[in-house]
């Protein structure tokens, strides 16, 4: 018997169960253009995967295993290339990790199935939370919060604990983590910068060939590949950033799009970095560091990235969901970028050509910028959805669907969150100054739409403590046309 582990590009974990595992002779590796063709992905989300994978099958080659490779240019879709690969090598027995996404197993299963070979799958281990512990937590918690959440896996790790106790007497720092960034007087240390290889180089002329009409240019690629890379970028953060972390986790700035976070999502979701990883890192730092930023970040790994994942499973439903009743969809060029409306309000304008640059913006101007926008311009949930998984380099559907259908369109009638994250020119001022003066930002479109939004959606929202106050100003707003 010739038994062989399936390795998914976003599973080029370093520590891989079939790398540890004495019964498998080989390793597959299947890169399929068919996948990218079903969205308009960012070049550099295609190039990212594309190069990690390679470099990949290059270091276990290195350490003298056998790796079977198809390369995209093959033409063959997945399932193709994973039965080719079977037929090809005689292989008797898959073995492969479980996905994060919903229907990739089944897939697997149904490809083995028709190729007639036994099948093993190992537990997904890319989390630090075991999914049979995660499962039954949300099980427990069907109104599961994610400070509840946070707790409990604070309780479970012992991270940032003094025995039974949170570290430094509080679980949750986030009332001194608000603030805008200073007028001047304040350094952003760069990104690092990474050249490609050869192998990204020649990722990169395939993605141009291949994929010429999808959004970003490959060119300009900027993202760690491998898992060396990844540890140099995650020392980097925690060396340069974490510190200011939290006190500007919600800040924006028109001119400036990373600031102090930490930009690990698009190793950590494929793999090259772990959760673990993260976490050692950060508390090795953790002296150096003030605690509001240490607990700001961790917060954000252990519990936000872990929670998300466990809604995901617990809640198949949120992915379709759409409370509010949203109909719009959105227009070309918010993926190509031609044709931009001149009325499109500064910040909206500014993060989404930083988007189509750079696939990323970062989680405030995501969820208060982006998504405060879709939703007060009233675009359907799934069209905004997506949207994000199109172009974003780190947008995979177990993280995607609760961070959109939940926690940012409130699709879910709120369950991730508990109120619609709305604002108007006002907030995004505070945080941004997006706009040359504070009466620009109130006559905004933000703030027009906020207050319409309010309105629009009354009989939904009305009874949410979160927002009596809103809704009583709006209905003072409204009343002297009355
Ligand atoms: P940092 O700000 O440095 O945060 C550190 C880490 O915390 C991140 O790397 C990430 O692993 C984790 N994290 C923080 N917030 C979340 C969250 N809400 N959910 C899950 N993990 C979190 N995250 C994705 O990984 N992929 C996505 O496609 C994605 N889409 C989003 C779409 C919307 C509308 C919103 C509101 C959020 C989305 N997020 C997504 C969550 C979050 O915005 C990103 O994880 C974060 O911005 C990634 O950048 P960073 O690594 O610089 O994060």
């Amino acid at each position: 018997p010739r038994r062989a582990a399936l390795i998914l590009g976003t599973q080029l974990l370093e520590r891989h169960p079939a790398l540890d595992d004495d019964d498998i002779d080989e390793l597959l590796l299947v890169e399929s253009a068919e996948l990218f063709d079903r969205l308009p992905y960012h070049q550099h989300k295609i190039v990212l995967v594309l190069s990690a994978m390679r470099h990949y099958v290059e270091r276990r080659r290195d350490e003298g295993r056998t790796v079977r490779h198809v390369p995209h240019t093959d033409g063959r879709s997945f399932s193709e290339g994973v039965a080719h690969l079977i037929r090809e090598h005689g292989i008797t027995g898959l073995a492969w990790m479980r996905a994060s996404d919903r229907g990739v197993d089944r897939r697997i299963d149904r490809i083995a199935a028709r190729a007639g070979v036994q099948t093993k799958r190992w537990a997904d281990v890319a989390f630090l939370t075991p999914e049979v512990e995660l499962d039954a937590w949300f099980r427990d918690h069907p109104r599961a919060r994610m400070e509840d959440f946070y707790r409990w896996q604070r309780q479970r790790t012992g991270i940032l604990m003094e025995g039974d106790s949170p570290a430094g007497g509080r679980w949750n720092y986030d009332a001194d983590n608000r603030e805008p960034l200073p007028k001047t007087g304040i350094r952003i240390p760069e990104l690092p910068r990474i050249e490609p290889d050869a192998i990204t180089r020649q990722v990169i002329e395939e993605v141009r060939e291949r994929f010429p009409d999808h959004p970003g240019d490959a060119r300009d690629f900027w993202l760690p590949v491998t898992h060396d890379d990844a540890r140099a970028w995650l020392r980097a953060f925690v060396d340069e950033r974490l510190g200011d972390f939290g006190r500007f986790e919600d800040a924006m700035a028109a001119d400036e799009p990373f600031l102090f976070h930490s930009v690990l999502t698009p190793a950590l979701n494929l793999g090259l970095l772990t959760p673990h990883d993260v976490v050692d890192a950060v508390l090795e730092a953790s002296g150096d560091v003030p605690l509001p930023s240490l607990e700001g970040f961790l917060r954000q790994v252990i519990g936000w990235r872990e929670y998300m994942r466990g809604m995901y499973r617990a809640h198949p439903e949120l992915e379709g969901a759409n409370a509010l009743g949203l109909t719009r969809e959105l227009e070309p060029w918010w993926y190509s970028g031609e044709g931009i409306p001149d009325d499109l309000p500064i910040p909206v304008r500014t993060v989404l050509e930083r988007v189509l640059q750079h696939g990323y913006a970062h989680h405030i101007e995501r969820l208060m910028v982006l998504g405060n926008w879709f939703l007060l311009e009233g675009y359907a949930p799934a069209s905004v959805n997506r949207w994000f998984l199109s172009l974003f380099v780190d947008a995979y559907p177990w993280v995607m669907v609760p961070n959109v259908f939940g926690m940012s369109q409130f699709a879910d009638g709120g369950m991730v969150g508990t109120k619609p994250y709305v604002s108007g020119g006002a907030y995004l001022q505070r945080m941004g100054r997006w706009w040359p003066s504070q009466q620009a930002a109130k006559e905004s479109a933000f703030t027009e739409g906020y207050w319409d939004f309010l309105q629009r959606h009354e009989a939904v929202l009305e009874g949410n403590p979160r927002l009596a106050l809103p809704l009583a100003q709006m209905r003072s707003r409204r009343a002297p046309e009355r």
